[in-house]
């Protein structure tokens, strides 16, 4: 699948380059400005948060670490259930460390509100949460969100590391995906 029919897959583009680059940067001054003392961690969650890690670190205007876990949701299909198991657990001891968890899109909010009481129950000096995209509609726990990049409609999206089985990881726009994708 080359990079046209990939575009050709969607159904509507919701956020171009351009506008994810920008919102990008206007979250990475705010971030800075909360943490620039801080040696702030930013934990990523894998896979769907390669994308937004890489273009958020470089936004920052100083160096930040950077670490990784991999979660695995029990329950069927693409419905979370909120009972997760670690894949891949962190190298860094976060003991008294300021923690921002990066995400790329908050959904039932089940998956992340699992992880951060886990983060939170090693004594971290700090967890908060920064994601790209949110969808409001869908929220089953109420999950306090220091940095939202965008609120969206309760629809399935692709794009910018987001995949439909595995793959769109790598387009560079937010979409959701034709009927002829999944049908
Ligand atoms: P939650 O636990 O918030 O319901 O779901 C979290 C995970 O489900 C996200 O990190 C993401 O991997 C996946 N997910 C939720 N909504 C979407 C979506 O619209 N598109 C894609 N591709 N994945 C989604
Ligand atoms: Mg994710
Ligand atoms: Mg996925």
């Amino acid at each position: 699948m080359d990079a046209e029919d990939m575009g050709a897959d969607l159904e509507q583009v919701l956020f171009s380059e351009e506008q994810i680059q920008a919102r990008l940067g206007e979250l990475a001054a705010d971030i800075w400005a909360d943490y620039q003392d801080k040696n702030v961690l930013l934990v990523g969650v894998l896979k769907g948060a390669v994308v937004v890690m890489a273009d958020l670190m470089r936004a920052l205007p100083g160096t930040a670490e950077m670490d990784w876990m991999a979660v695995s949701s029990y329950g069927s299909g693409t419905k979370s259930s909120g009972v997760v198991r670690i894949l891949k657990d962190l190298d860094t001891d976060i003991t008294g460390r300021h923690v921002l968890i990066v995400e790329d899109i908050i959904d039932s909010g089940l998956t992340l509100s699992w992880i951060r009481s886990n983060l939170d129950s090693r004594h971290p000096a700090s967890v908060e949460i920064c994601t790209l995209l949110r969808k409001p509609e869908a929220a089953k726990v109420e999950i306090d969100v220091r940095y939202v990049g965008f609120d969206i409609p309760n629809a399935f999206v692709v794009g910018y590391g987001l995949d439909f089985a595995e793959k769109y990881r790598n387009l560079r726009v937010v979409g959701t995906l034709a009927p002829h994708v999944y049908s």
